[in-house]
């Protein structure tokens, strides 16, 4: 593996897997991740950032790792006295999550900027890495769906992604000015490549890609970008990858990744299943499902190691 820095980005559960292992692959301070902030939310008054929440509890190895989300063990004591008083129910919000969420609103409220919110809080739960939001204004995903135009939230959690997925915006995305520790990553004179994590890439990575400029400055980096695939035998691990890109009209498979990343990755690591759909630019074939760490280590070094041949043409 080359040394230098990497930048990942990363939406919740796929991409917070293969953060932690990067995270324990590299040496401390090497890695950043910029992580999708388009799911954000106010809800009963608070700031929700799921991503940002899935990411940090992960790294910080107090996840719930069956769950995917959340933290583990978490109680539900305050959800169950809220739903008591007539608060909405179809949002869960864990006790020790909703101490995240009260925090960091406060903070905001006084003037905080979420990355310096994020930045506390994963150096307080012992993270040794850089997590950022992708940008500290607010940017909104919006779902056009065949029931009409959702919230995200709406979309994802209250209606289950059941309503036919027609196109995506992302609000605010026009004026959002990229964090200052995403543009950080990419001016280092060190980066060594850049991966796109196994994130659902219509709703966890493109939001980070519609930012003005992002996507330009990534290939400007002129080092390797690679991309780990969501899908394992044309399947989404977990979520609604699936389904989205059947109802774009996109395959779940290497070729359907590329076209929806557009030209700008340079390799694409893909599960065993997948070898035998035709892949037009640099693979890498290995198991791609991380049941646990030593999974997701083996995978992160792994996709390091590959990064480093694309740099070495
Ligand atoms: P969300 O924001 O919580 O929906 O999470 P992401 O967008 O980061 O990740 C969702 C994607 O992660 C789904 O499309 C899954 O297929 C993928 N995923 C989850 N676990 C794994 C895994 O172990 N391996 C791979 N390759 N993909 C995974
Ligand atoms: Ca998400």
């Amino acid at each position: 593996m080359k040394p230098g820095h990497y930048l990942a980005l990363a939406g919740g559960v796929g991409g917070a897997r293969l953060a932690a292992g990067l995270a324990r692959a590299l040496p401390a301070g090497h890695l950043t991740v910029a992580v999708n902030t388009g799911d954000d939310f106010d809800h009963v008054g608070l700031h929700v950032a799921p991503d940002i929440d899935t990411v940090t509890y992960t790294l910080a190895g107090i996840n719930n790792a069956e769950q995917g989300w959340g933290i583990g063990g978490e109680s539900w004591a305050a959800m169950g006295a809220l739903t008591r008083l007539g608060g909405p129910d179809w949002f869960l919000l864990g006790d020790q999550d909703l101490a995240t969420h009260i925090l960091r609103t406060q903070r905001m409220r006084a003037g905080e900027t979420l990355s310096a919110i994020t930045a506390d809080f994963a150096a307080r739960l012992g993270i040794s890495q850089t997590i950022v939001p992708m940008s500290d204004d607010p940017v909104r995903s919006i779902v056009e769906t065949d029931e009409g135009t959702l919230p995200f939230q709406e979309y994802f959690v209250r209606r289950r992604c059941e309503p036919r997925f027609r196109s995506i915006r992302f609000e605010g995305a026009e004026t959002a000015r990229p964090a200052a520790g995403l543009l950080a990553a990419l001016d280092d004179p060190a980066l060594a490549g850049i991966i796109l994590c196994p994130s659902n890439p219509i709703l966890s990575v493109r939001p980070i890609l519609s930012l003005p400029g992002i996507a330009d400055r990534l290939r400007a980096r002129r080092v390797p970008i690679v991309a780990v695939s969501p899908f394992i035998g044309a399947k989404a691990v977990k979520g609604p990858a699936g389904k989205i890109f059947a109802e774009l009209g996109l395959a779940p498979t290497p070729s359907g990744l590329i076209a929806c990343y557009d030209g700008l990755i340079d390799g694409l690591v893909i599960d065993h299943e997948d070898t035998d759909a035709a892949c037009p630019v640099r693979r890498h074939v290995t198991g791609t499902l991380m049941r646990d760490s030593d999974d997701q280590t083996r995978l992160a070094r792994e996709v390091l190691d590959f990064t480093t041949a694309l740099h070495a043409g």
